[in-house]
């Protein structure tokens, strides 16, 4: 990449020296790492632009060094509201974190950042547990790490009731088969019901589910463990969403 115009989300944004920024932008390109300089001064003309979680059209460029810099940025919709409602904030934040850590660097992936938009955009006006939940199992689908959510995984059997499941193997287990595995954690038939529409529900249509607040508490633990699990490493966020609406 010498020069590379594409639109993009904020997902970091960290002060550098006395006026730049340092960001990590996610597009449909992959996720990039940049300076966008002089971006802190009042008069720059990308300061709105650079904004977490903002999504926005960039123009970027790549000299000999490693560094990307930001050398235009246009707002298309700066999301406001997830910067100002500290709920919202924390969920949007968790999100961010899921993609930074769980997507590698520079690799395409339009349904990704389609994902990412959409549910940035659910946030602004439905339940944000909801919608976290719904952004999570569709980035764990769609990085290949889909849970089986149909048939025991070891059997093959019917799930009726009684269900378990295996966070290290990803996916249910039947009463019969669950005592052969050490990390098998309880699932709800409702909970359950919940993940299965929450992966394969036409997206658009996702937000209108309602999801009762024990579900999502187990959903929520659930699938967040699963997340960390195969980063091998404790989400941040994850601590501070728990502060700001005890979801977690
Ligand atoms: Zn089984």
């Amino acid at each position: 990449m010498a020069y590379l115009k594409v639109e993009g989300l904020v997902l970091k944004n960290q002060d550098y020296k006395e006026a730049d920024k340092l960001l990590t932008i996610y597009t449909p390109e992959g996720k990039i790492s940049s300076i966008a300089k002089g971006v802190r001064k009042v008069k720059s003309k990308m300061r709105g632009g650079v904004q977490l979680f903002c999504h926005s059209k960039f123009e970027l460029y790549q000299g000999r060094s490693s560094l990307v810099t930001v050398t235009q940025c246009e707002t298309i919709n700066s999301f406001t509201s997830l910067r100002t409602d500290l709920d919202r904030f924390a969920h949007a934040v968790y999100m961010a974190e899921i993609t930074v850590e769980l997507v590698p660097d520079r690799e395409p992936n339009k349904d990704i950042f389609y994902l990412l938009l959409t549910c940035l955009h659910f946030l602004e006006n439905y339940d944000p547990g909801l919608v976290t939940r719904l952004f999570e199992i569709r980035i764990i689908n769609l990085l290949g790490y889909a849970p089986e959510l149909n048939v025991c995984l070891h059997c093959g059997g019917s799930i009726e009731r009684d269900a378990k499941f295996s966070l290290e193997q990803g996916g249910l287990l039947c009463s019969q088969c669950a005592g052969q595995y050490k990390y098998a954690t309880n699932i709800s038939m409702g909970a359950l019901a919940s993940l299965k529409a929450l992966s394969n529900m036409n997206l658009d249509k996702c937000c209108r589910l309602r999801l009762g607040s024990a579900d999502e508490n187990e959903l929520s633990s659930l699938l967040g463990r699963y997340i960390e699990l195969r980063l091998d490493k404790k989400l941040r966020s994850r601590k501070f969403l728990n502060e700001c609406s005890g979801s977690i």
